[in-house]
């Protein structure tokens, strides 16, 4: 194949040179502690990074997101810049009541030497991270409390680098927050928990990204947004109940629990006509509207609508 075709949408080249990319960035910014003078470096730049791909490789069935772009930034600076500290707050406290009251002690191994080699423990937290987001997940559409905080992550119209952190906070950290704080008390690596955990965040942060790429082979391992759209899709595919592709970051869960869906045609991947909130609602552009869920108050507590 040509370097041309490589490098176009249908080269299968671009997205796993991005997601490389990305995940090289992100080990050198930790590496170097830049996050730390630069409150969500990492991620900033990744969503740069996204934006850039989606004005290059335009998706042919975009859908203008400039109604709600007021609604994406306020709600990813509060996601990226609050939510991990805050919800950490509370997450530590609880997670930790765990190990010390059935062992004894803050951590449920005593040394991280206990899990075994590098190699073994980077595999472990690659495989326990992804299936903890992947059940968080996947019952984030089941129970209706759980579903009523989620469902405004679905309402989104389109995938974009602008919407990858629009959630309601507490939704936001069920899936997000919590999953690395257990991994932390159980005792790993940090160097582990840092490679595994960093590459399948660069993965699921991407797996929001708007361009319309083909991931080629990527999309059987990572959740790429050819996966995640039909997440998205405003009709849930036949033969599923609630949704597809609950895996966040990596694929495995839905391969093996039966959950992932991405039909083909001549070797390139389908994608849902209309993406939404399988309930009907309409996307809610006010942040304040979504973050005191208004749409589950009781209607005398609703604001009057104009
Ligand atoms: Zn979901
Ligand atoms: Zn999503």
């Amino acid at each position: 194949m040509k370097l041309k075709k490589l490098l176009s949408r249908d080269g299968f080249l671009i997205f796993p040179a991005a997601l490389a990319i990305i995940y090289w960035f992100r080990m050198f910014v930790y590496g170097n502690e830049i996050d730390l003078v630069v409150p969500g470096a990492v991620t900033f730049a990744t969503l740069a990074a996204m934006f850039i791909l989606e004005q290059v490789f335009r998706y042919k069935k975009k859908v203008s997101q400039k109604p709600v772009i007021a609604r994406d930034l306020v709600s990813t600076l509060v996601n990226v810049l609050a939510t991990g500290t805050v919800m950490s707050a509370i997450f530590v406290p609880a997670v930790l009541f765990f190990p010390e009251i059935f062992f004894g002690r803050t951590l449920f191994f005593g040394s991280a030497d206990q899990l075994g080699p590098f190699w073994l423990q980077l595999i472990l937290v690659i495989l326990l991270y992804s299936f903890l987001r992947y059940g968080v997940h996947r019952l984030q559409h089941i129970v209706p409390f759980l579903w009523e905080l989620h469902s405004y992550h679905h309402g989104v119209t389109d995938l974009q680098a602008s919407n990858t952190f629009v959630s309601h906070p507490i939704d936001y950290s069920l899936r997000n927050v919590l999953p690395p704080v257990v991994l932390g008390f159980v005792g790993f690596d940090p160097v582990a928990i840092l490679f595994g955990a960093g590459l399948l965040n660069a993965s699921s942060t991407l797996s929001h990204c708007g361009a319309g790429l083909h991931a080629g082979w990527l999309n059987h391992i990572f959740v790429t947004p050819e996966v995640h759209r039909w997440h998205h899709s405003a009709s849930v595919p036949k033969g599923h109940r609630y949704s597809v592709n609950y895996g966040v970051g990596f694929a495995l869960w839905d391969r093996l629990f039966g959950t992932y869906y991405l039909p083909m045609e001549n070797g390139i991947p389908l994608q849902p006509d209309k993406l939404g909130n399988p309930a009907g609602y309409a996307d809610e552009g006010n942040y304040l509207k979504l973050f005191f869920l208004t749409r589950y108050l009781p209607a005398f507590m609703r604001p009057t609508e104009k």
